[in-house]
């Protein structure tokens, strides 16, 4: 039986940090509201990706800007590819605690908690789309407008991320421009993304080992990096999902000064998503 572990992110704060962190200002980090409400604590990744540990306590993010997030970015970028289809091929389990279901027009993947494995059902005419013109490879669409969903998706991953390293004031004015694009989609159009392959596929492996039921493999999951990129001090995300490596800056639109660099990082084909497509 081959079963999966889950390796969380890299955290990069320490525990004095986290303790003085942990006196929230109950003031919005993107609509600036210090009314509130402020119930709910915010998942900075998605709980459907795999994180349930990884929180900004409550104060930092209101109640309306939770929501907003979960319904109108996060829903969508995980009903999307690569998320969807990764989720399912590794297993991770829903918000719910279910395993994660594909479905597209005539084809419905599911998983069944085996990590590369899915089972799959699909239309007679799908079958010979998917394995006679397509020579066994899956094409899955995205939505409309899908880059500019994933840059206010990972602009609001990253601020929140900022919140927790504490490395930096996300308060600061440095960031209007980020939180008004990530919570309002304000210059969303021109905020670009960069994307690439990394890790390799078998360099997700991290450990392998029997315990009582057999062989038990650890697998990463999720990575993320928060750069600071001197004299300037910008502030870029790097975040890595089951090998799918994106980066966007956090203190203004473009990421050209960073792109040679992340490129030269990247070991399977990696560009820059040009925005708006
Ligand atoms: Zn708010």
């Amino acid at each position: 039986m081959k079963a999966l572990c889950i390796r969380k992110g890299v955290h990069l704060f320490n525990e004095k940090r986290i303790v003085r962190m942990r006196t929230p200002p109950f003031r919005c980090l993107f609509c600036g509201s210090e009314h509130g409400p402020f119930n709910s604590v915010e998942h900075p990744i998605p709980e459907s990706m795999g994180n349930d540990d990884t929180v900004v306590p409550k104060g930092f993010v209101c109640d309306a800007c939770n929501q907003y997030f979960g319904s109108k970015l996060e829903k969508q970028i995980m009903a999307s590819p690569p998320f969807n289809v990764e989720r399912v091929r590794a297993s991770i389990k829903t918000k719910k605690h279910g395993f994660s279901k594909y479905a597209d027009d005539g084809l419905i993947l599911l998983s069944h908690g085996f990590w590369d494995h899915a089972l799959c059902a699909m239309s007679p005419e799908k079958y010979k789309t998917v394995f006679q013109d397509n020579q066994g490879v899956l094409w899955v669409n995205t939505p409309p407008n899908y880059i500019i969903l994933l840059a206010r998706f990972l602009i609001k991953m990253g601020l929140e991320l900022l919140v927790l390293s504490d490395t930096l004031d996300v308060y600061s004015s440095a960031f209007d421009k980020a939180r008004r694009c990530a919570r309002f989609g304000e210059g969303s159009i021109s905020w670009e993304v960069a994307y690439g392959r990394f890790h390799k596929e078998g360099d997700l492996a991290i450990s392998k080992r029997f315990d009582e039921h057999g062989p038990l493999e650890t697998r990463r999951i999720y990575e993320y990096e928060m750069g600071c990129m001197l004299p300037n001090g910008e502030c870029q995300l790097v975040f890595n999902y089951l090998g799918h490596c994106y980066a966007c800056n956090l203190s203004k639109p473009s990421l050209q000064e960073y792109i040679g660099k992340f490129n030269f990082q990247m070991e399977i084909g990696s560009g820059l998503m040009l925005p708006g497509t």
